[in-house]
């Protein structure tokens, strides 16, 4: 569904990425990992149109976004993909449910109709329907980040995109918006992720290691299946690292 060739890039006289090579197929779990300033949001910036590369090319589906024009390529953002932070970036003075329908409306891909189902839909899902008419200064953290999965689904993206999404989390939390993730990519979803936690991409199909802005080396762990196995997974990725 992606893929990346020779791609490069530096602000001013800096590189940060050198010729990443990289393909990710339909329904993948990728997390980047790598040290402190090694490229990886930069990376994912590049790879899902946020940013320009200075050099080389970004395939979606086939079509070169890193080439498109900005209007196309914030619809491709808008319609194709979702994206999720550190922090949730929801609107303090609009309720959960209203930030989580707010890109279904400028999207325009779907009814209204449709939009408020769809947004129903996915927060009974991630299991935050309870809380869907509060203020958001009223919500606990985990719950924040769980409307900003849904606020990223609200369009039925291609790809899931997050950069330490689970970083001013604590661990049950953590573990909560991870379960959540993986339902998402069993369900059909690629997702692509950066995170510090090898807990966390513990849970990836595939890790992939960035070291000074060039990927270093990868780990195929295949898909998680639940809680069974976490255990197993968390001790090759550890040794692995
Ligand atoms: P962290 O784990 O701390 O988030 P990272 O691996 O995500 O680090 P990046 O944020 O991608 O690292 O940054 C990689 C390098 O690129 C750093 O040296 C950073 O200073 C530099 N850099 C990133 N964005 C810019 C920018 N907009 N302008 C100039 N330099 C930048
Ligand atoms: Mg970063």
């Amino acid at each position: 569904i992606l893929e990346v060739k020779n791609l490069c890039k530096s602000f001013g006289e800096t590189q940060v990425l050198n010729n990443i090579n990289l393909k990710v197929n339909e329904g993948e779990f990728v997390a980047i990992m790598g040290q402190s300033g090694s490229g990886k949001s930069t990376m994912l910036y590049n790879i899902s149109g946020m940013d320009r590369p200075t050099f080389g090319n970004v395939f979606l589906s086939g079509e070169d976004i890193s080439k498109v024009d900005e209007d196309q390529l914030s619809s491709i953002r808008l319609n194709r993909m979702g994206f999720i932070f550190q922090h949730s970036y929801l609107l303090k003075n609009l309720s959960i449910r209203d930030n989580i329908v707010l890109p279904g409306f400028k999207s325009g891909k779907y009814s209204r109709e449709e939009i408020n189902k769809n947004a129903e839909a996915i927060m009974k899902k991630i299991g935050i329907i309870s809380v869907a008419n509060h203020d958001i200064k009223k919500v606990s953290g985990g719950q924040l980040q769980r409307a900003a999965i849904c606020r990223a689904l609200i369009n039925q993206p291609d790809i899931l995109f997050g950069d330490e999404l689970t970083g001013s989390l604590n661990s049950s939390a953590t573990k909560e918006v991870m379960d959540n993730i993986n339902n998402i990519n069993r369900e059909g979803t690629t997702v692509i992720i950066v995170t510090h936690d090898a807990k966390v991409a513990a849970r990836a199909s595939r890790v992939i290691f960035i070291v000074d802005g060039s990927i270093n080396d990868e780990l195929v762990l295949g898909k998680y299946n639940g809680n069974e196995d976490h255990s197993f997974r968390d001790r090759k990725l550890t040794q692995w690292l």
